[in-house]
């Protein structure tokens, strides 16, 4: 096992991570910047390492900070988190050159899942059905629309590079296809450095459903069964479950998708820890749309129905021991629910609100599990993700973790700053998300 890992990442995660190698008996070290110095996963770490200013290029996406800190404090390994330094194979080839292990997959499957266009053509190419689209990037607008044609409208563009929502545009009709190209291109460009799109048949009112997956060296490969995230704005999910109420609705969904993913993972040799993410038509179709070769955002609601430490698992497949658990010894344990919690202003469109802290009293209790990485008296700054604190609730079954949350979330002391919290509230209470039956677009219809 591991002495020594480093952790590239802020905030809530790096947190969370830290939390699990001091169980595991492991050191950990913190990389912090500038605006970061007080932040709560600098302190929780053994020891911590600034790396530049607050910027993330110059900070937490700063390659050579990161590797010199790794170097210099006697890492034998780097947990990269989410976002930021995880999903970027050429970070991998360098941790790898100066002897450390990257806790992720290989970077040649993170390089294939990092390009969608020709993600989806693998993973069609090994039995996964994908959403009907091009066949790998498109080359330029006459290509497109003559793919669109054929696909029937609308379409949606979709950036090769894309994550986030950032690069997706929808065409209505076949007069808008140029811009939504356009724009794809533009925003791609911008954000990846990469121009290349594809096109994929827009699938209206679908529900967001995705397979955890963990896969170790030796062949070993299990799903840990379904979350569901379908309330999103701005095709990010804001709250998410597991399982998926869509399972009681369709028989064998839950067995048909584990199988297709497992597929995936198979056919790509993947290991580690990865989501295959689905989208559902309303009558139950499901379609590939990525994989995402590291731990999840919603990682927790899978925790709390499997009793499992997705990150402790990471962290023994990184070492190179072997799965311990078979499919058949995994259940469903009741139901969780996370909401996730920004600094963001729901009455106005959802913009960031960054700004001062100065309350800030987290509930707690049976079923109740709080991942934050903020205090009181901190600042929530411009420069990172405004997720500062994600609430996860556990109970027997959907409605007892629906109460849970209404209580954990009342109990929430915030002071002054802006967030989404009150539109948790009213979710909870709402009856379409009571019902279990919302897909992706209606968090943005309600509250518009
Ligand atoms: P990103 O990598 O930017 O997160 P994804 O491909 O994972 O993008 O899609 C994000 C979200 O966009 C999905 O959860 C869903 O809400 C919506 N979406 C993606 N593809 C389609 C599609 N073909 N039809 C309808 N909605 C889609």
């Amino acid at each position: 096992m591991f002495d020594t890992i480093l952790v590239a990442n802020r905030g809530e995660i790096a947190a969370r991570i830290i939390r699990t190698c001091r169980e595991m008996e492991i050191r950990t070290i913190a990389v912090y910047s500038e605006a970061d110095v007080e932040a709560p996963h600098v302190a929780a770490a053994d020891e911590a390492v600034e790396i530049g200013p607050a910027h993330v290029t110059k900070s937490y996406l700063n390659q050579e900070a990161i590797l010199e800190a790794a170097k210099s404090h006697g890492a034998d390994a780097i947990h990269p988190g989410y976002g930021l330094m995880s999903e970027n194979p050429e970070f991998v080839h360098a941790v790898e050159e100066a002897g450390i292990v990257f806790i992720g997959p290989r970077p040649e499957v993170m390089e294939l899942m990092g390009d969608k266009a020709r993600a989806r053509d693998f993973a069609e190419k090994a039995g996964v059905p994908v959403v009907p689209g091009s066949d790998g990037p498109v080359e330029d607008e006459e290509q497109a629309h003559a793919i669109a044609e054929s696909l029937g409208y609308p379409v949606l563009v979709k950036a090769s590079a894309g994550g986030g929502g950032i690069g997706m545009n929808l065409a209505k009709n076949e007069k808008k296809l140029a811009k939504a190209i356009q724009t794809s291109i533009r925003r791609a460009n911008s954000a990846f450095g990469d121009p290349s799109f594809y096109i994929e048949k827009y699938i209206q009112n679908p529900r967001h459903i995705e397979i955890q997956v963990l896969a170790d060296d030796h062949g070993n490969a299990i799903h840990l069964f379904e979350r569901e995230c379908s309330v999103q704005r701005r095709h990010q999910k804001v709250i998410e479950e597991a399982p998926s109420p869509a399972s009681k609705t369709f028989e064998g969904l839950r067995q048909e998708m584990g199988r297709a993913a497992l597929n995936l993972v198979e056919a790509s040799e993947y290991t580690n820890a990865g989501t295959v993410e689905f989208i559902v038509s309303p009558n139950g179709d499901f379609y590939f749309i990525e994989m995402n070769t590291r731990l999840q955002v919603e990682h927790p609601t899978t925790e709390m129905i499997t009793g499992l430490d997705l990150v402790e698992w990471q962290i023994r497949i990184a070492a190179g021991e072997s799965l311990t658990l078979s499919q058949q010894d995994l259940a469903i344990d009741g139901h969780s629910i996370q909401c996730r919690l920004y600094a963001e202003n729901p009455d106005k469109r959802f913009m960031p609100a960054p700004g001062a802290i100065t309350d800030w009293v987290e509930p707690s209790g049976e079923g109740i599990r709080v991942d934050s990485g903020v205090s009181a008296g901190l600042k929530v700054t411009p420069y990172y993700d405004p997720l500062i604190a994600k609430v996860i609730t556990h109970g027997a079954d959907r409605s007892a973790a629906i109460e849970r949350m209404k209580q954990a979330l009342a109990e929430f002391e915030i002071g002054e700053l802006t967030t989404n919290l009150s539109m948790h509230l009213t979710v909870m209470d709402h009856e379409d998300f009571r019902s279990g039956d919302v897909h992706t677009g209606w968090l943005e219809e309600e509250f518009s």
